[in-house]
């Protein structure tokens, strides 16, 4: 389907629940990917006399900070904010619906339980994130940052219940998140750099890193992507490892290692990331696992982007074939030995040539070309050449704007 198809209809379904869903209760993606009736387009586009509230607007500027593109046409404004905040991210944890925000009655029903590690027995302040309970020493967590000093203060501290004999204090973080974030203010030498970091554990050193100021950590994380997540052809091409096999396992899914850095905005790994989870192929871009859920607007980027990017790449591979500098090889197992005559010959080899690069487009675009069982060592590599300066020059060149933008203004 056409891109501009794509955003009608979706900007139709926009339109369609804008209308109808006044009060609309947030759906998974999943259920909200149920086609809905046609609705012409000129009905809802008319104001419905109701100003849209503030909190929308800041939902959609919110929106378009993150997906890095600038405020939506006027289409967009007539939209509720329900429905505006859908392609939201799926890293929540159970920390954004702590005790606190739900209530008593269920915070009775989520009794915390203590950390296995970090519970430490001698601690003078407990810290509840989601079911789990932290203890620990608040003089040395404190000195760790001014984030977390602030946190920690005494002004902070004076307020908090005292359940257990120490003050305790409800965080928003996940308790997986704030594990990581302990491990790290209490082990001297984690994480170590060099080695291979699971994804989890790099995913909440990130963000632990953004949210409390450790600028060191966060920045020798973003290091450690970089030859990973390549943004030039000679860095891809000298790659060992390339996108979330950087991580050890269990392997990330590409989508949700594209999430964590478009919320965490490691702007420089996002087109790359994007090309990944491009890779994986339709499903697994439409994929609906707790964290693999893409942002709408960076799914659609992505699926236009790669058809743009296959569609130039197939014209390539025409003109690379069929353009008359083929010579004719002189090994006689090549298939490109057969010469001009008889003409049909040659282009049944030409055609098998061409057919195989069509193919690859289908494919990873940026991996060599599988001609070794058709044509000689030689030809293959004058094949791959000249198709290497088409991925130069328009897939690599294209990745950023193609691909990058589901991704945040600030440079890392
Ligand atoms: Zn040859």
């Amino acid at each position: 389907m056409e891109f501009r198809e794509i955003h009608a209809t979706w900007l139709q379904r926009k339109n369609k629940e804008g209308q109808t869903n006044a009060t609309a209760i947030q759906v998974p993606m999943g259920e909200t990917e149920t086609p809905v009736a046609f609705v012409p387009q000129d009905l809802p586009t008319t104001h419905i006399g109701v100003d849209v509230p503030s909190s929308a607007l800041q939902d959609i500027e919110h929106l378009s900070e993150l997906q890095g593109i600038d405020s939506p046409s006027d289409a967009f404004i007539d939209v509720q904010a329900s429905t505006v905040s859908s392609p939201t991210f799926t890293v929540s944890t159970i920390s954004d619906f702590t005790p606190t925000e739900l209530g008593e009655d269920i915070a009775e029903e989520q009794i915390p339980t203590r950390h296995e590690t970090f519970y430490l027995e001698d601690g003078n302040v407990e810290i509840v994130c989601g079911r789990t309970i932290f203890r620990i020493h608040s003089p040395i967590v404190s000195f760790s940052s001014s984030r977390l000093r602030d946190m920690l203060s005494r002004s902070t501290l004076l307020d908090a219940p005292m359940p257990e004999g120490c003050h305790r204090i409800v965080s928003k973080d996940s308790a997986e998140d704030f594990a990581v974030l302990l491990k790290m203010i209490y082990t001297p030498g984690f994480p170590a750099w060099g080695k291979v970091l699971v994804f989890t554990v790099f995913a909440s050193l990130l963000r632990m890193a953004a949210k409390y100021g450790f600028s060191d950590v966060r920045e020798q994380l973003v290091d450690s992507l970089k030859g990973a997540y390549p943004t030039k052809w000679e860095a891809y091409q000298a790659a060992n490892v390339l996108g979330e096999d950087v991580f050890g396992s269990p392997k990330p899914h590409p989508n949700t290692v594209l999430n964590l850095f478009l919320e965490q905005n490691v702007k420089f790994a996002i087109p790359f990331a994007t090309y990944r989870a491009a890779l994986g192929g339709f499903s697994s871009l439409i994929s609906n696992e707790p964290g693999t859920v893409l942002p709408r607007l960076t799914l659609a980027f992505t699926i236009y982007g790669m058809e743009t990017i296959r569609r130039v790449m197939i014209q390539a591979s025409h003109s690379i074939v069929y353009n008359g500098n083929l010579k004719v090889c002189p090994q006689r197992a090549c298939a490109l030995s057969v010469g001009i005559s008889p003409m049909e010959r040659r282009m049944e080899v030409l055609k098998k040539i061409c057919s195989v690069m069509v193919y690859k487009s289908k494919d990873d675009i940026l991996s060599p070309l599988p001609l070794g069982g058709l044509v000689c060592v030689n030809c293959a590599k004058l094949l791959e050449d000249a198709y290497s300066i088409c991925r130069e020059r328009f897939v690599w060149s294209a990745l950023p704007s193609l691909l990058g933008a589901g991704g945040g203004r600030e440079s890392v």
